[in-house]
């Protein structure tokens, strides 16, 4: 058993609220740990030292800051194996795929080496009659991040990246079920060069949230979780004049037209539906072939593959295909929804209801399902189940299909797959959904582009990494300057064009 606590001002600490959440090991479904949960008064006391901190780490030029990125990244590629380890044993995904998770995060912290590019401002020579013009990006000050079980490594990084690139401070509150990797990630930012302060990890709940979203010092929340939670966040972090942009969840839909390459199309779904369990924002979770003929051969193409899965522990090695979900609570709540499912009329071809795993009866695995004849009133279409469960939607026609994933009520990512490059860019233009993969089942844009969903699955205006993430951390100031031999003229009353 471990305890798991804060980290402040450069060092770990223990909680001193007297509260704690248990860590659950999902591969037995025994607690392994322990981790600290926040009190309002501790994390208004991190936020006065990061404030403090921030002072001379905003003054730091970029380059310098830059540096520290740099460092990161060979600190985090160094220590790779022992935090992948770490947070497999902690949230169940393969070691292969909880370094894609360090990896994804760490080519973000590789884009903020160009901090002093991206802060670099505009300028305009001779506005007007000795008058120049210039606009500069500034740090906020202290800002925080809110992250989720999914991806303990990566949205963290995407969030502190950015943050202390533009030289901010950053209260990092990560889930509280799965804490550990957070905590090596700031070990390691001390030890590329941040300064103490600059970077305070926070571990807890609802509490701690609520403390973030009210204390005056925090100028702006970068939150990814669920739906519910985003919303409440961005209503919360708005009625108290903070910048805020909140991820939520997500319903992914990848259209199979008659003419695509339905081998390519049945792998592309397997390993999107099923891959961490189903436990990605961008896990392909519809599948929605057009026409009774493609679903037919669609299905009959999916079903072996399926049953194939290789459900297990990570320390299995590399050929497990996916393992536990997060927590018994997730475990139950996608058993519930896949009985609705049935209830409410849909097929379900492939059962995973009973799997079970010799040696591993408590743990929380769920062997993968498979359904077919979903229709969007059911509630497995219009939840998001999380968990490695792929619903299938027939639709008569491509409109018909397109309709489908523009109704729904969240728009994080969405496929096709066909040969026809007319369709593929019809789809892409007109889908009201934030990132489109043609061919693509996962389409996770690069650090250098930016990360986001539509309409539920992302509320507030600016995406995460990319340049937006650095627009979103700093605030533009314009100075317009004229010194005394451009002055030509008394007292001006009136705007006026300047010529
Ligand atoms: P969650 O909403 O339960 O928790 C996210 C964070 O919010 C955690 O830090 C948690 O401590 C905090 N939180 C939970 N309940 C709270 C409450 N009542 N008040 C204040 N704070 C609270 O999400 P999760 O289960 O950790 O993560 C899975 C969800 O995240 C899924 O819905 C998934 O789609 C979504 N997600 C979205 C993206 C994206 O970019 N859109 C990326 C990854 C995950």
């Amino acid at each position: 058993m471990y305890e798991v606590g804060h980290w402040i001002n450069g060092k770990r600490v223990a909680g001193s609220s007297g509260r704690t959440a248990d860590v659950y090991n999902p591969h037995t479904g025994e607690v392994q740990g322990r981790v600290a949960l926040a009190s309002k008064a501790e994390l208004d006391a991190a936020v006065a030292d990061a404030a403090r901190a921030q002072v001379a780490w905003g003054a730091t030029n970029p380059q310098k800051r830059g540096r520290v990125m740099m460092a990161l990244v060979g600190l985090i590629n160094r220590d790779m194996d022992k935090m992948a380890e770490v947070l497999s044993r902690e949230h169940g995904k393969t070691i292969p795929d909880a370094k894609g998770d360090i990896q994804r995060g760490l080519e973000v912290i590789e884009y903020c080496i160009g901090a002093p590019q991206m802060l670099k401002g505009e300028f305009t020579d001779s506005a007007g009659p000795g008058i120049d013009m210039y606009s500069m990006r500034q740090p906020l000050g202290v800002v925080a991040g809110i992250t989720p079980f999914n991806f303990p490594a990566m949205i963290p990084l995407w969030k502190m990246g950015p943050a202390l690139a533009a030289g901010n401070a950053m209260i990092l509150k990560p889930s509280e079920r799965d804490p550990s990797v957070p905590l090596m990630l700031a070990e390691l930012c001390k030890e590329a060069g941040l300064p103490d302060g600059v970077l305070q990890v926070v571990n807890g709940d609802k509490e701690s949230v609520d403390a973030i979203l009210d204390n005056p010092t925090i100028q702006a929340v970068g939150f990814v979780g669920s739906t519910p939670i985003a919303h409440y966040i961005y209503s919360r972090a708005a009625a108290n004049g903070k910048r805020s942009q909140c991820f939520g969840g997500a319903k992914n839909h990848m259209i199979i037209m008659p003419d695509a390459d339905l081998d390519q199309a049945a792998d592309a779904l397997v390993g999107a539906g099923y891959g961490a369990a189903g436990e990605r924002c961008m896990a392909i979770s519809v599948a929605v072939p057009v026409g009774d003929k493609t679903a037919d051969a669609l299905i009959e193409k999916l079903v072996p593959r399926i049953e194939k899965l290789k459900v297990g522990p990570y320390t299995a090695g590399n050929d497990v295909d996916y393992g536990p979900v997060v927590t018994a609570a997730a475990k139950a709540n996608i058993l519930r929804l896949v009985n609705r499912g049935v209830e409410q009329g849909a097929k379900l071809v492939v059962d995973g209801r009973n799997f079970s795993l010799q040696g591993y009866e408590n743990g929380f695995f769920v062997g993968p399902h498979l359904f077919d004849h979903v229709t969007p009133d059911m509630d497995i279409y219009r939840t998001e189940i999380f968990g490695p469960v792929l619903s299938t939607v027939r639709a008569k026609t491509y409109e018909d299909a397109l309709k489908l994933a523009m109704d729904h009520e969240y728009g994080n990512g969405t496929a096709i797959f066909t040969r026809d490059g007319d369709t593929a860019r019809d789809f892409a233009n007109r889908v009201n959904v934030g990132m489109v993969g043609i061919n693509v089942p996962i389409p996770v844009p690069l650090a250098y582009h930016t990360f986001g969903g539509w309409k539920k699955s992302g509320f507030g205006d600016l995406n995460q990494h990319g340049p937006d993430a650095f627009r979103f951390y700093t605030r533009t100031k314009t100075v317009t300057s004229r010194w005394p031999s451009g002055i030509k003229e008394g007292s001006a009353f009136n705007f006026k064009a300047m010529d």
